[in-house]
């Protein structure tokens, strides 16, 4: 954005470049250090409202407040879980488009700190159709733009929220992970990942975020020259083209030989370990066949296997791989030589996996939706 656009919906400060915040402020007398004040401000965890930037005289706040939306999420509807380490919330955007962000926070365990991942969305809905996923089944709604994808991370990082802790520091994961395709959104996805890199904004460096595709092969590419390093996951979900083609329906686009070869290119190019993700459906994707086909893609590069628990939909065909056969095709791929872990079961009781909360709230308001979680005492 090079010029404050008088048309359309005020622009929001998460995506507001400094240049055009500079000729703004500018226009208005105000000295050049205000830049700072009102990004910087808009972006420290104690901030609930512009009412809150008390270092700017009242006028140019309630002129800020005028001009600049402080959020594109008109409205959230958040429920918690796991003894208050997981929160997911259904955010309505101004053109009642929703979508869903989760806030998982990690308990100190030996050495590593306390930790907080946030999980985003990149669209509202996904045309790809993977027929195990709510969001899937929900079809495309719309592209999400910068604002809309940063103000995911916002919602979290701002009161009440910013009382838990990570807010202070602003280390956070955030893992693309939510509703969408990024890599079918780059050009908005790519933008919001600088806006969060952004010293001046919260400044989360860019091997604290994670970007998950299906396997769009050209958006992995421009990964590796844009944004390399940025992680990559890629949902793999099957070793043979036949059941790929079903379970992630892009692979009839890009097959299996084609995603593994561009994942390949990104470790070797960037040094950096690339995720498979693999959801575990039970008597589908967990045969022996599919765990040596899996030896064969994973083995001999920079890669990881993160098995995870099938959460199903309502009314799906699968359910997910009990424990005892995780671990038996765990054991398998290990004896395989890959490197292997299984993925925690957060907010199973808050339909915390994709698209299902948003489904569930369908056709009804997030406030009645509110009002109802606080009458049954599942309200965050
Ligand atoms: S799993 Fe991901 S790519 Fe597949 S439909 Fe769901 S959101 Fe889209």
């Amino acid at each position: 954005m090079t010029e404050l656009s008088l048309v359309g919906p005020r622009p929001a400060i998460s995506e507001i470049d400094s240049a055009s915040l500079a000729a703004w402020l500018s226009a208005r007398g105000e000295p050049a250090y205000r830049v700072d004040q009102v990004l910087s401000g808009a972006h420290r965890p104690e901030v609930a409202t512009f009412d809150d930037l008390t270092d700017l005289p009242a006028a140019l706040r309630s002129d800020v407040a005028l001009a600049f939306r402080f959020s594109t999420i008109v409205d959230s509807h958040v429920i918690g879980a796991d003894g208050g380490m997981t929160a997911k919330a259904v955010h309505e955007l101004a053109d009642g488009q929703r979508i869903e962000s989760v806030l998982m926070r990690y308990a100190a365990r030996g050495a590593m700190a306390e930790r907080t991942t946030i999980c985003i969305s990149s669209q509202a809905g996904c045309a790809v159709n993977c027929p195990f996923c709510a969001t899937g089944q929900a079809g495309f709604g719309r592209q999400l733009t910068p604002g809309e994808i940063v103000d995911q991370v916002l919602h979290w990082h701002r009161p009440p929220w910013s009382a838990l802790g990570d807010a202070k520091t602003g280390h956070y994961n955030i893992v693309f992970m939510g509703m969408g395709e990024p890599l079918n959104n780059s050009d908005r996805v790519f933008e919001a990942v600088r806006l969060l890199n952004d010293p001046q904004r919260l400044g989360i460096g860019a091997r604290h975020i994670t970007v998950s595709t299906s396997g769009v092969v050209p958006g992995m590419d421009r990964m590796i020259e844009e944004l390399p390093q940025v992680n990559l996951a890629i949902s793999l979900h099957a070793a043979t083209d036949a059941l790929r083609d079903e379970l992630v329906p892009i692979n009839r686009k890009w097959p299996i030989s084609e995603v593994i070869a561009a994942g390949r290119r990104f470790a070797d190019r960037t040094g950096r370990r690339v995720s498979l993700e693999y959801v575990m459906i039970d008597g589908l994707n967990d045969t022996v066949e599919q765990a040596d086909g899996l030896i064969m893609l994973a083995r001999g590069w920079r890669s990881h296997l993160n098995l995870i628990p099938l959460n199903p939909t309502p009314g799906s065909r699968w359910s997910g791989t009990p424990t005892a056969g995780i671990e038996r095709f765990m054991r398998r791929l290990r004896d395989g030589g890959l490197s292997v872990t299984v993925r925690d079961t957060r907010g199973r009781e808050i339909d915390a996996a994709c698209g299902q909360l948003h489904a569930q709230l369908s056709g009804r308001s997030l406030r009645e939706a509110r009002e109802a979680a606080v009458f049954a005492g599942t309200s965050s």
